[in-house]
């Protein structure tokens, strides 16, 4: 079926078509930081509307359809004062068009912020207009609160009134706890989204997202194995549109799991390459896409997943590209440096030559360095880094990851030697990995800079199994302590003294979301010693 344009759509040509008003000069990103308080810009990007103007807005969101906030509510990017606050209004996820049964104006939304569940301590309130053109997302960001502190938000637009999120600023001083859980890879079509049915009951400090959010393939009876689940023949084809992308955003977050995922804990979430497509590298098909056809498929993607996610402001895309690379947290116990593995990547090599070549990198020249100034310019006691795919040394067959980025590596490893305790978090596989991170690899006896805990996924490829054709290419190497194919999460408590990290799993995800969660290895990491020594 094709998608059914929705007037907000008038905008979309075949060209260039990702732009909608956002990139009209006086609508654009660069211009908008260039101004003060409320401007058109803020209320067309939907972050910030003066309260005063939503006086009528209550009697015009009166006209809304009822279920409004049927996507949820989110919260992201936490520094030790603000958060992003999300939401995308859509009573109708699944409508064809992608604009979730919404009218085609723009909405005003308000929220507010409390340190109470029952909101009678409000510390903050504000408000945002959700657009047709950014598919009725907003993206308030919250800034003046307290360190390490629980809060709780929720929106309202007309007489609707969201479900209640819960966020949690990052902690300041050297002394707190903090605990978070990785997750990645999440094919709704392959499984239950049971691993985030546990989560949830972690009472998280936050939750890091490492990519594959969605993925672009047609649904349809052969790759459907979630039981229970059907849909429509327009979810059935690849996913080239800028409305398909939004309509596969909404198939995924139906899921009631992970909604309560997202209200649970703030989320730090970077890409992978089925945000786009699979295995893709900067303007590069692996399916022969031409480049110039492919910035389009990009500018969607990129696009529908700023409209999505509780991210900032600051990684609106313009036109095919976008800063998702960032760092989080000034304070003295953890720094998050999320990176981009995608969007700058050198091609894949024609030879070994050229997949060693000195100036080859996976991250591009510009994030390198922004990353390395990162790493040692902070005072964090710990240095997480939010990572799409293998850092460690497995075989240098796998191109699509740091193997296929030799050079980069080095110098990755060699910033990590002069780091306040590195952890790399790592998806993409499909299965629990822990390894040592070695200041050479060609040495397995040289000295251990870091420690990558790589995250198996939430559902794709299935139930899975503890063992599978691949363990060997990876337990071969004594720096990898833990191998495992199910599915599941990581959970993580660092202190100022230590890091524990556990590797959770639950042994089904097709049949019904009711496994139950079991924990198949726990590792400790001694501050200013890494390495992984197993507990269990
Ligand atoms: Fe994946
Ligand atoms: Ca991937």
């Amino acid at each position: 079926m094709a998608p059914i344009r929705h007037p907000a759509d008038r905008f979309l040509s075949p060209r260039f078509d990702w732009v909608d008003g956002v990139t009209d000069p006086r609508l654009n990103r660069r211009t908008f930081l260039q101004l003060s308080g409320v401007s058109s810009a803020a209320l067309a990007l939907g972050v910030a509307a003066p309260i005063g103007a939503l006086a009528s807005a209550e009697a015009d969101g009166a006209q809304l359809p009822d279920g409004v906030f049927g996507l949820g509510v989110a919260s992201g990017d936490p520094g030790t004062g603000s958060v992003v606050l999300w939401t995308r209004l859509a009573p109708e996820p699944l409508a064809p068009d992608g604009h979730g049964g919404m009218p085609p104006r723009p909405v005003p939304v308000r929220y507010e912020v409390a340190t109470d569940e029952s909101f009678r301590q409000v510390v903050r309130r504000g408000a945002a207009v959700a657009s047709p053109e950014l598919a009725h997302s907003v993206h308030p960001q919250v800034d003046g609160l307290d360190p390490g502190r629980e809060y709780f938000y929720r929106f309202h637009a007309g007489r609707q009134v969201s479900p209640t999120g819960r966020t949690k600023t990052l902690p300041a001083g050297p002394d707190a706890t903090f605990r978070f859980a990785t997750a990645s890879c999440q094919a709704w079509y392959h499984g239950h989204f049971t691993a985030y049915r546990h989560l949830v009951q972690e009472e998280l400090d936050a939750v890091v997202f490492l990519g594959d959010y969605i993925y672009e393939y047609g649904i349809t009876a052969a790759n459907l194995w979630r039981a229970g689940a059907a849909v429509t023949p327009e979810h059935g084809v690849e996913i080239q549109t800028l409305e398909q992308f939004r309509l596969r955003y909404s198939l995924f977050k139906t899921d009631p799991h992970l909604q309560a995922a997202h209200a649970a804990a703030p989320w730090f979430v970077t890409w992978d390459d089925h945000e786009v497509q699979n295995n893709y590298g900067a303007d590069g098909s692996r399916y022969g896409v031409l480049p110039e056809h492919f910035v389009h498929l990009r500018a969607v993607g990129y696009r529908a997943f700023y409209e999505n996610l509780p991210v900032s402001l600051s990684t609106l895309p313009e036109g095919p590209d976008s800063t998702v690379y960032r760092r989080s947290g000034d304070g003295e116990l953890v720094r998050f440096h999320v990176l981009d593995t995608r969007q700058y990547r050198d091609p894949l090599p024609v030879d070994t030559a050229d997949q060693n070549r000195e100036d080859r990198s996976i991250l591009g020249a510009e994030q390198e360095t922004w990353l390395y100034d990162g790493l040692a310019g902070s005072t964090a006691a710990w240095n997480v880094i939010a990572n799409g795919v293998t850092v460690a040394a497995i075989t240098t067959n796998r191109t699509d990851q740091w193997d296929g980025y030799p050079a980069n590596r080095r110098r990755l490893l060699d910033a990590m030697r002069t780091t306040s305790n590195p952890v790399v978090l790592t998806g993409d596989i499909h299965k629990h990995v822990a390894a040592e991170l070695k200041a050479d690899f060609t040495d397995p006896a040289s000295a251990t800079v870091g420690v990558e805990l790589i995250c198996t996924s939430i559902a794709s490829d299935g139930d899975g199994a503890p063992t599978d054709a691949y363990t060997p290419d990876w337990v071969r190497h004594p720096y990898v302590r833990l191998y495992d194919g199910r599915r599941g999460y990581v959970h993580v408590t660092l202190t100022r003294d230590a890091m524990t990290s556990e590797f959770k799993i639950v042994p089904w995800v097709e049949a019904d979301a009711d496994a139950p969660l079991a924990t198949v290895a726990r590792f400790v990491t001694p501050a200013g010693a890494p390495g992984l020594e197993r507990l269990a």
